[in-house]
Order: structure tokens, then C-alpha cells, then sequence
């Protein structure tokens, strides 16, 4: 069992000062020295966001643990992707599954949760998968940008996650939309062949469309309901000690 270290809010805040203006892969230079072993890199196979930082921590410390949570509701393109860098990079990823089966969910709560009640169907394969995933690590490091949405506008490089109780990386969280292609057509970078056509941001089959050329890119997750994120992401103490911010999301 690695050794988890404490951080206070001010040294939270002083670390994620320090590492805004630095590229990503200076930030994940400094994530693999302070958490290694036992930082872990949360990647969906669904976001290009997520596969430039798996090429980037595979080229600076391919140790470095990966996960996905696997939903049983993934795009087949989705699982494609896993194996296409599982076989490149020569790793394995480690997929975490939701306690019920989709029919015992059905049974229990039942049929088409992600219709009656998203947020539970997102806790049950989301959620309590993810604190599986995370339990015993030093820190982990997730796919968000700034530019991504409204929700995510905020969000630092280093975090505090309440909800699961540990210190949270986003290295891309200054880069844009084209900065991350840029990188994935450069690097040759595989990516979800669903974002050829039609689908900027993938989640589960339920719950993802396609979306209009210039529609906001994460209109297609949960669209027609009330929801914009799925229970993960929601958790963290933004401290923007630049801007001279503290707030809790
Ligand atoms: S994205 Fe949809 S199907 Fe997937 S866990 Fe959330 S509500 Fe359920």
C-alpha cells in the first residue's frame, strides 16, 4: 500500500498555483515524483482529452496505473479503443463495473434507470465504481478541461476531491479543444472513431447522440434531461489562488 499523503487547503492551493502556465507534461512530470507509486489516470477510451494524457504519462512513467469505468452500457468503439492501447502502449487497463449486472439493476429499480433516474443509474455504474477504483491511491489524474463546459469553467490543476477523499490532477485543464487535436494528429494519438461521426463527447450508449456541426459538444450527453455531468467530477475544491478565488463545487 503506497504512502497517501496529507494536503491541507493551502497546500493544495500553493501546488496548483504553481504548476498554472506549466505544459502538461511538466504537470505530469511532477504528479509522477510527488504520487508515484500509486497516482492512477482515470481514462474512458471516449474523449480525445484523456488519451493525450494517456500518451503523455505512458511516455514519462508507463507504471503509472490505468482505469475505466466500465458502465456494460460502453460503445463497442469504446471497448476498440482499450484494445488498440492496451496494444500500444503495452499495458492493461483495469475496468471497474457497476455492483448490479444491468438486469439486476432493471429488477431492482427498474427498466431504463438512465431515462427515470440518471443521476441513481450514474451512481450505481458511475460513482461507487469510481471509489472502488480510487480506494488506497495517492491521487489521480482525470480528462478535464476548462473550456469543456459551464459546470467546468473553474476547475484548477490540483485539486482536493471531496467526494472521494484525494488529491485530483487535471493537466489539461488550460488546454483548448484544438490544442488537444492538434496533439493526438501530431503524436498519432488513437482516438474514439465515433468523434468522426457525429459524436464530440461519448459516454454510455443510453445516454450519448450525436450532435449538429457547432452545437455545444457536450449537448449530446443526457440530452433532453436535466443533467450535464455524471456525479464524478463534482466533488472537488476549486482554488484558483491566482485569481485570488476559493470555492467549493
Ligand atoms: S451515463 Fe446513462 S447509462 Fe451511463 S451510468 Fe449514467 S445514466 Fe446510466
Amino acid at each position: 500500500m503506497p504512502d497517501v499523503k496529507t494536503y491541507d487547503q493551502a497546500a493544495i492551493e500553493r501546488l496548483s498555483a504553481q504548476m498554472e502556465g506549466k505544459e502538461p507534461p511538466e504537470i505530469l512530470h511532477w504528479a509522477v515524483q510527488e504520487f508515484q507509486p500509486g497516482l492512477t489516470l482515470a481514462c474512458s477510451f471516449g474523449g480525445p482529452t484523456g488519451m493525450v494524457i494517456l500518451d503523455m504519462i505512458m511516455k514519462i512513467d508507463p507504471t503509472v496505473e490505468v482505469f475505466y469505468l466500465d458502465t456494460d452500457f460502453l460503445f463497442p468503439e469504446t471497448y476498440h479503443l482499450r484494445d488498440v492501447c492496451e496494444a500500444k502502449y503495452g499495458f492493461k487497463t483495469i475496468g471497474y463495473q457497476s455492483l448490479l449486472t444491468p438486469s439486476a439493476q432493471a429488477q431492482q429499480h427498474g427498466e431504463a434507470l438512465w431515462l427515470s433516474n440518471p443521476d441513481q443509474c450514474c451512481e450505481l455504474r458511475k460513482v461507487e465504481p469510481n471509489h472502488r477504483a480510487l480506494a488506497g491511491k495517492t491521487a489521480w489524474l482525470a480528462g478535464m478541461r476548462r473550456d469543456q463546459s459551464k459546470t467546468r469553467g473553474d476547475i484548477g490543476i490540483v485539486e482536493w476531491d471531496t467526494k472521494f477523499n484525494l488529491v485530483k490532477v487535471n493537466p489539461l485543464a488550460a488546454w483548448d479543444e484544438k490544442q488537444v487535436w492538434a496533439y493526438v494528429i501530431a503524436n498519432n494519438v488513437p482516438y474514439n472513431e465515433l468523434h468522426d461521426r457525429g459524436y464530440p463527447s461519448i459516454g454510455c450508449t443510453n445516454c450519448t447522440k450525436p450532435v449538429n456541426p457547432g452545437d455545444d459538444p457536450r449537448s449530446g450527453r443526457w440530452a433532453g434531461l436535466d443533467k450535464e455531468e455524471c456525479g464524478i467530477q463534482e466533488g472537488s475544491i476549486t482554488i484558483l489562488e491566482h485569481e485570488g478565488k476559493t470555492e467549493a463545487k
